[in-house]
C-alpha cells in the first residue's frame, strides 16, 4: 500500500482472484483501522503543509498531464492486470478503457489552472466594498471505489480531487485493488508529492468505514451500492464531512413503436450485456411499446444466445465473467425469482465455469412488482415489459427508487426530447443507451446518489467557496 510516499505492508494479507478462472493471481495487504489512520494522517500532513494545493496550479496541471502520459505508456500492463483482476474482455480494456482513463487525467489537468472565484460588485454604485469569492480545495478526501471498473472509477475521483488541490486516501474494492495500486506508482513517478495520494487496500467494513467516520477526513466520495451509501452517510455525521455518492440503478430502455428495430435491439443488448451487466447505468428494464414488443424482445434474446461469452484473453470474447461466485449466485437467484413470479425465460439463465460466468439472460412478460424488476441485479439480466402510451412508459420508467440513467428509442425528435425533459434521471440517451464521457456530468436522482461526477461538476465536488469582503471606505 502507498502511505505517505512509502510502500508498506499490513499485518494481514488478502488473495486476489481472476474471475475468469477462479485462480489466485496476487496477494495484497489487508489494512486495518490503524493503517487507515496512518494514511489519513499522511494526507492531513501533506494538506496542512500545502505541498500540493499551494503549488502554482499550472504545476499541478503538468503533474496530472504526466499521469495521463504514464497511463498511456503503461497501457499494456494496466490492461493486462485489469483484465485478469476484473475479467472484462482484454481488447476493450486495452483499446478503450485505458485510453479513456488517460483522457480523464488530461481533462482535469486542463481544469487545474481554471478554477476561479468571482468578483462581486457588492452594493453596486457605491465604492464602499470590494468583494470576491475564492474556490478552495475541500481538504483531505477519502475515495472509495467499486469493483466493476476499478481503474476508471478511481480516475473519476483521483483526477478531479488532485486538480482541485485535495490530498487523497484511495480505497479500492477488496476484489479489485491491483490497478489502483499501480495508479499510486504512476502518481509518484509523475511527481505527486508524498502523502498527497495514499492507496490503502482492505475491507470495506474496516478501511471504508474508518474513512467515512474519520474526524480528519473532510469529504468522502463514494461509488458503490445504495446500501453502503447509506452506511457512509450515517458514519459521516460525526464531523458532518461532505459526501458525494454514485450509487445503484435500475435504468429503463424505452422503445417506442416508431424506433429503428435493429438499432433498438443492438442498443438494448449492449445496454445490459456490456461488462456482463456490471454497470451502474445498465439498461436492466426493457420497456417496449406493445406493437414492437415481440420483435424487440425476440431480437434481444437472439443476441443474448449469439453473444460470445468467454475468458478476457480469448479474442472472440464479447462478454466476460461476473466478479465472484457470490455475485453469480445472487444473479442466478434473481433469475429464479423472476421465473417463479411468472416471467418467461427467453434466453440464458445459467451459470458456467471454470470462472464465474453467467449466460446473458432475457426475462420476458415481467411485471413491475417482481423482485427482478425492482432490485438492482448487477449482472447480465434484462426484464422486458410492455406499454401502450407515452404517459404509461414514463410512469413505468419512474416506478423505481433509483434515477441514474435511461434511454429512449424513437425516430420522432419531438417524442425523444419531450420524454427526455420528463425523465427524472441523471443521464438520458436518445437512440443510444450510454456514452459516459469525461466532459458530461454523471450521477443520479433519488436513491442513485448525491452530486455529479465528471465534467466541471466533478471538480466542484472537491471545492469549497469562501466569500471575501473588503471595506474600502
Ligand atoms: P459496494 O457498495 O459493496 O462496495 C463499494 C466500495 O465500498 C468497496 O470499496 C467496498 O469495500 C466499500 N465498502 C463496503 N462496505 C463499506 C462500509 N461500511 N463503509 C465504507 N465503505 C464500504 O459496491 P460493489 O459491490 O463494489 O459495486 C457494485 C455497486 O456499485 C452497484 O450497486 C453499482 O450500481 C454501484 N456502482 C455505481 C456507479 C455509479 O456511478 N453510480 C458506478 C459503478 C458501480
Amino acid at each position: 500500500m502507498l502511505i505517505g510516499g512509502q510502500w508498506v505492508t499490513a499485518t494481514d494479507t488478502r488473495p486476489v482472484l481472476d474471475p475468469g478462472t477462479g485462480g489466485h493471481i496476487a496477494v495484497v495487504p489487508e489494512a486495518g483501522a490503524a493503517d487507515t489512520d496512518a494514511a489519513v494522517a499522511a494526507a492531513r500532513r501533506s494538506f496542512d503543509e500545502g505541498s500540493w494545493h499551494r503549488l502554482p496550479a499550472d504545476q499541478r496541471a503538468r503533474v496530472l498531464w504526466r499521469m495521463a502520459e504514464l497511463i498511456d505508456k503503461r497501457s499494456d500492463e494496466l490492461a493486462l492486470i485489469e483484465a485478469r483482476n476484473q475479467g472484462g474482455p482484454h481488447r476493450g480494456l486495452r483499446n478503450h478503457m485505458i485510453p479513456e482513463t488517460a483522457r480523464v487525467f488530461r481533462y482535469y489537468a486542463g481544469w487545474a489552472d481554471k478554477v476561479a472565484g468571482r468578483a462581486i460588485e457588492l452594493r453596486r454604485g457605491s465604492d464602499e466594498f470590494h468583494a470576491y469569492t475564492l474556490r478552495r480545495p475541500v481538504g483531505v478526501v477519502g475515495l472509495i471505489t467499486p469493483w466493476n471498473s476499478p481503474l476508471m472509477m478511481a480516475a473519476w475521483k483521483v483526477a478531479p480531487a488532485l486538480a482541485a488541490g485535495c490530498s487523497c486516501v484511495l480505497k479500492p474494492a477488496e476484489l479489485t485493488p491491483l490497478t489502483s495500486l499501480l495508479l499510486g506508482e504512476i502518481a509518484q513517478e509523475a511527481g505527486v508529492p508524498d502523502g498527497v495520494l495514499n492507496v490503502v487496500t482492505g475491507d470495506g467494513a474496516v478501511v471504508g468505514a474508518r474513512l467515512a467516520e474519520h474526524a480528519d477526513v473532510d469529504k468522502v466520495a463514494f461509488t458503490g451500492s445504495t446500501s453502503v451509501g447509506r452506511a457512509i452517510v450515517s458514519a459521516a455525521m460525526g464531523n458532518l464531512k461532505k459526501v458525494s455518492l454514485e450509487l445503484g440503478g435500475k435504468s429503463p430502455v424505452i422503445v417506442f413503436d416508431d424506433a429503428d428495430v435493429d438499432e433498438a435491439i443492438a442498443g438494448a443488448s449492449a445496454a445490459i450485456f456490456s461488462n456482463a451487466g456490471q454497470v451502474c447505468t445498465a439498461g436492466s428494464r426493457l420497456i417496449v411499446h406493445e406493437r414492437l414488443y415481440d420483435r424487440i424482445v425476440a431480437g434481444a434474446a437472439e443476441r443474448a444466445r449469439e453473444l460470445n461469452v468467454g475468458y478476457s484473453f480469448d479474442p472472440r470474447s464479447e462478454m466476460g465473467p461476473v466478479i465472484s461466485d457470490e455475485q453469480r449466485q445472487t444473479i442466478l437467484g434473481y433469475v429464479e425469482s423472476g421465473v417463479s413470479e411468472g416471467a418467461t425465460l427467453l434466453a440464458g439463465g445459467e451459470g458456467f465455469g471454470p470462472g464465474f460466468f453467467v449466460q446473458p439472460t432475457v426475462l420476458g412478460d415481467a411485471r413491475p412488482d417482481m423482485r427482478a424488476v425492482r432490485e438492482e441485479i448487477f449482472g447480465p439480466v434484462v426484464t422486458a415489459m410492455r406499454f401502450q402510451t407515452v404517459d404509461e412508459a414514463i410512469s413505468m420508467a419512474h416506478d423505481t427508487t433509483y434515477g441514474l440513467a435511461a434511454s429512449v428509442w424513437t425516430k420522432n425528435v419531438k417524442t425523444a426530447h419531450q420524454v427526455a425533459s420528463r425523465l427524472r434521471v441523471g443521464r438520458i440517451g436518445l437512440n443510444i443507451h450510454g456514452l459516459p464521457d469525461v466532459t458530461m456530468p454523471t450521477g443520479g436522482f433519488k436513491e442513485s446518489g448525491w452530486g455529479r461526477e465528471l465534467g466541471p461538476d466533478g471538480l466542484d465536488l472537491f471545492l469549497e467557496t469562501s466569500s471575501v469582503f473588503t471595506k474600502l471606505t
